[in-house]
């Protein structure tokens, strides 16, 4: 299952490389307007001196304390950028603790004070005229717009669909303006360019960071993202960040796609969405679509709308995923609750033949336009050649041959949050399990470039990148023959997850082959990787680890198939919750493992510990990436391979933590995972078909916390979460001054449990077992670990030896 959106800065941040791809001929007035914001110059009778001039624009605190600046053409009347050659400085405290490590990190302050030397502004606000009290017209004005002129020119392509969205807001008097879009680079003098942004449309309205480069690929690095103190009370704040590119003025109802698929690698596709307004004012829509895909026309019900397509910026998450965005812009604004219907024309080379029958979509980037995953309902139909079959998201509803080619329509049974296909080759095997009917589609071998990893940032990880040893002239491996063993381990799963979580939310599961080590969990459709189609012997050769040989035997599969239950019929809110998804599909398919090996639990468990403590080349341990609940920002410059460590490892840790807690509060019980499970449950109910956030998560087990994990006797988690869940550490835990001894009669223990390695504030569940003659350790009960040194005392068995600290290893501690 692939990640959320991130937020916007990463859409916006600047290279100067991206170009608009509008097409040339008679633009309309909106084309115009952008190229207008896109190709904007600085005006020669804008050239000021300026001194002592603040810019605040929420946590955000800018002086530029002397020097020149001038300022854009007007565009429609509006001033909407600047270049500043001078000495300035910037002060931006990021308001919590997370956001101040995040920063940290990357500047080793948890604070951002620096010094600049020029900067280049873009805003949609009056920061001109709000200026003006501290301008003196310069009189040589020559060489600073030589100098500068050029630079500025380059960056204003960066800003220019942000402020065609700002300026073709037409907000009626009931819905407040579109607000502020106001950016700026600075050159810092030690930092170098880094960005600062600031979008009262975006749920996280300020944040700050730079571009870098790791093996000559840009990375954008977020320092910080936060909630501006004085928008935290809006509603947007509240609106999911899954539809950050949507800026909550619409969703997408329904999406009605019919697909040409023309051998071997085009695609030529109508896709008619129903747009529901969820506020009034907007006119510019922005969604995002493979950059491989090039939209021909748009229209909003039988009229032509003017379109811009624009590559998105390198280094970006929308970049990485190889998706570009499309602007549409109505004659109109849309009123709240209106619905729309827009239909786009488009198509390209957007599929790959990775061999062996097996054609994908894959690392392209998504198919149809769209404004990242959320709760939709598809109608799709493919047309395609015969000889080939196509398994496609939701219920195949009718199939036919005509004119030599496969017709077929798949409609979603429930809104689902993404569609996809997947087109092969392929011999069908099938099972069932209760009603729900199982389908197998194996290719009868592999991918040319197998057994060679290929990367692809877009799709499900759960494993380390670049792990896979080269095998030198295998076999060839014959999936065909494995996809029986595939479907009974699919039918199991189902069985397992079923029981523990709640019904399968389709009717059927499809799983197909899919080229390359990685897979992913589509609704009602897994894409599993060639690797876990292999059979014993077959990946015997392969050389894998121990580690390895678990993912693609079992783990993957099952990892995927719990996608149907967390991330399919349940999705994140905000690129802050995609974790829960992953640790969730991940812990749930670890789960159905100890079932069967509880040996094989442990052993990836204790992997995911190593990992977390293993440092990246000479730099941090992978742990400091940050907390699970950044997502997507944990792959940084400092950390390029920590999001699967951190989200998965530690994700699926925090998980293990809260079922082990909750265990040991019935001991006693026939099942003491009842109540863990009755809390999935409840929430996989609960959040059925909508969107789950962090917060949602805490309370759904608050809800039904026992009273032995009362810290403080308060029915709250907020010491886990807060510490555990958006911290990073890895603590220690040691005893001291143990003593048995007799109280009012009654044997007991007493000593103090040392928390090393670990914030001050971190409060920590700790089990504490006695050690008994020639027996297994018994467990005494839980001990809040709250900072360094904390003082116990526990009943215990009068004939106890000893005293040990979690022998099953049910805290995430350092190895
Ligand atoms: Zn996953």
């Amino acid at each position: 299952m692939r990640g959320a959106l991130f937020t916007s800065v990463l859409l916006l941040v600047v290279s100067a490389t991206a170009a608009a791809g509008v097409p040339s001929e008679n633009p309309g007035p909106a084309v115009a307007l952008y190229r207008q914001l896109r190709d904007l110059g600085l005006d020669p009778a804008r050239v000021y001196h300026i001194h002592d001039a603040g810019l605040d624009r929420g946590e955000i605190h800018i002086t530029l304390n002397s020097g020149t600046i001038a300022f854009s053409q007007s565009v429609e009347g509006r001033v909407t950028g600047a270049f500043f050659d001078g000495d300035g400085e910037i002060l931006l405290v990021p308001p919590n603790p997370v956001e101040r490590t995040s920063m940290a990190l990357f500047l080793g302050t948890p604070i951002l004070e620096e010094r600049f030397s020029t900067a280049f502004f873009r805003f949609s606000d009056d920061t001109f005229e709000r200026l003006q009290p501290s301008l003196r017209p310069a009189e040589e004005t020559t060489e600073f717009l030589a100098r500068w002129g050029p630079t500025f020119r380059e960056l204003c392509v960066t800003d220019a669909f942000e402020l065609l969205r700002f300026l073709t807001w037409q907000g009626g008097a009931s819905d407040a303006a579109p607000g502020t879009f106001w950016h700026a680079r600075l050159a810092g003098l030690h930092l170098g360019p880094f960005d600062v942004l600031f979008d009262t449309e975006s749920a996280e309205q300020v944040s700050v960071g730079q571009n870098n480069y790791v093996n000559g690929a840009q990375i954008f690095d977020l320092w910080a993202s936060f909630a501006s103190r004085n928008a935290r009370a809006a509603p947007s704040g509240e609106r999911d960040a899954t539809n950050e590119l949507g800026r909550g003025s619409f969703r997408i109802a329904a999406s009605r796609i019919r697909t040409h698929i023309l051998p071997s690698r085009d695609l030529e596709a109508e896709a008619q969405l129903t747009l529901e307004a969820t506020r009034s004012g907007a006119r510019t829509l922005v969604f995002e679509l493979s950059r491989y895909l090039k939209v021909s026309s748009v229209e909003a019900g039988d009229t032509p709308v003017e379109f811009i397509q624009n590559e998105s910026l390198e280094g970006g998450d929308l970049a990485r995923r190889g998706n570009d965005l499309v602007a549409v812009i109505l004659p109109r604004p849309l009123r709240s609750r209106e619905k729309l219907g827009l239909c786009f024309r488009y198509g390209g080379s957007v599929l790959s033949e990775a061999g062996s029958g097996l054609m994908y979509v894959g690392a392209r980037g998504i198919w149809y336009p769209n404004v990242g995953p959320a709760m939709t309902d598809f109608d799709l139909e493919f047309r395609h050649p015969a000889g080939w079959t196509l398994v496609a998201t939701g219920k195949r509803v009718s199939a036919e041959t005509s004119g030599g080619e496969q017709v077929s329509r798949w409609v979603s049974e429930r809104p689902i949050p993404l569609a996809g296909f997947n087109l092969g080759k392929y011999v069908e095997v099938r099972a069932k399990t209760g009603e729900t009917a199982v389908e197998i589609f194996a290719a009868r071998g592999v991918e040319n470039s197998f057994p060679e990893a290929a990367s692809n940032p877009m799709e499900v990880r759960p494993f380390r990148r670049n792990t896979l040893p080269n095998m030198s002239a295998p076999p060839a491996p014959t999936p065909s023959a494995e996809a029986q063993a595939v479907a009974q381990r699919s039918a199991r799963a189902l069985e397992f997850f079923s029981r523990r979580l709640g019904p399968f939310p389709f009717s059927s599961l499809a799983v197909t082959q899919m080229p390359g080590p990685l897979s992913q969990g589509w609704p009602g459709l897994v894409f599993l990787s060639s690797y876990a189609f292999l059979n014993a012997a077959e990946r015997e050769r392969l050389h894998l680890t121990r580690y390895e040989k678990l993912l693609f035997g079992e783990l993957v599969q099952a990892h995927e198939t719990a996608h149907q239950w967390w991330g399919d019929a349940v999705l994140w809110k905000g690129y802050r919750d995609v974790w829960l998804s992953e640790a969730l599909a991940n812990y749930c398919a670890l789960l159905a493992l100890e079932q069967e090996k509880p040996e094989a639990f442990r052993a990836v468990l204790e992997q995911y510990r190593q990992d977390l403590a293993r440092k990246w080349h000479d730099g941090p341990p992978m742990q400091d990436a940050g907390p699970v609940t950044l997502g997507h920002r944990l792959t940084s410059s400092r950390l390029p391979e920590a999001y699967e460590v951190v989200v998965y490892g530690r994700g699926t840790w925090l998980l293990h933590m809260l079922r082990e807690m909750f265990r040991d509060a019935d001991p006693e019980s026939a099942d003491p995972d009842a109540r863990f499970y009755q809390v999935l449950r409840g929430v996989r109910e609960r959040f059925d078909g909508r969107t789950l956030s962090t917060q949602d998560f805490q309370k759904a087990f608050e809800d039904a916390l026992p009273g032995s994990l009362r810290y403080e006797g308060k029915k709250s988690l907020a010491w886990f979460f807060d510490e555990w869940v958006n911290g990073t550490a890895l603590p220690r835990f040691q005893l001291s001054g143990v003593k048995f001894s007799h109280r009012n009669g009654q044997p007991v223990v007493t000593g103090t449990l040392l928390q090393k390695d670990a914030p001050d504030t971190l409060v920590t569940s700790v089990p504490l077992y006695a050690t008994m003659p020639g027996g297994k350790p018994v467990y005494l009960g839980r001990v809040f670990a709250d900072g360094p040194e904390t003082e116990f005392h526990l009943p215990a068995p009068a004939v106890a030896r000893g005293l040990v600290i979690d022998p099953h290893q049910t805290v995430l501690t350092r190895p």
